[in-house]
């Protein structure tokens, strides 16, 4: 167990769990590759999904993690920068899927222009997914 991911939970004042503590380490140990729920089911051993759900919810609820839609139908999850925190988030980078390895990585060095909306337009959540080969595949 990292000293990190102790350090990541006193930070976002959670409680600290056994189940917390190794769905954190999943998520560190993955850097800035988003994984989705199933992948962290299968790399936490003897969790259950109704357990895992509420984890990842209180992670993201805290800005620990946030979540990705990479247009494959699954919700992945990224750990955040240091900037977020208490639920507000500002991960306003571009988020890459290559079709080759079926990764999801975060470009934290690629931020997103601003979107100016008309005023009564709400903004729920952003989307920007670029497609293609990464870096290991290519
Ligand atoms: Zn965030
Ligand atoms: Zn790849
Ligand atoms: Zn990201």
């Amino acid at each position: 167990m990292s000293d990190k991911v102790l350090d990541l939970l006193h930070k976002a004042e959670l409680r600290i769990t056994k189940s917390r503590r190794e769905v954190l380490e999943t998520l560190v140990q993955s850097g800035d590759q988003a994984i989705s729920s199933n992948d962290i089911e299968h790399l936490v051993r003897g969790i259950d999904r109704i357990t895992l759900y509420r984890i990842l919810k209180t992670f993201e609820e805290s800005g620990l993690i946030h979540s990705v839609a990479d247009g494959t139908g699954k919700t992945k999850y990224a750990l955040c920068s240091h900037e977020c925190n208490g639920g507000e988030h500002h991960d306003d980078h571009l988020h890459f899927y290559c079709r080759i390895c079926e990764t999801t990585t975060c470009l934290e060095k690629v931020q997103l222009p601003p979107v100016r909306l008309p005023s009564d337009y709400l903004v729920e959540e952003k989307r920007f997914v670029i497609a293609g080969v990464c870096k290991d595949c290519h």
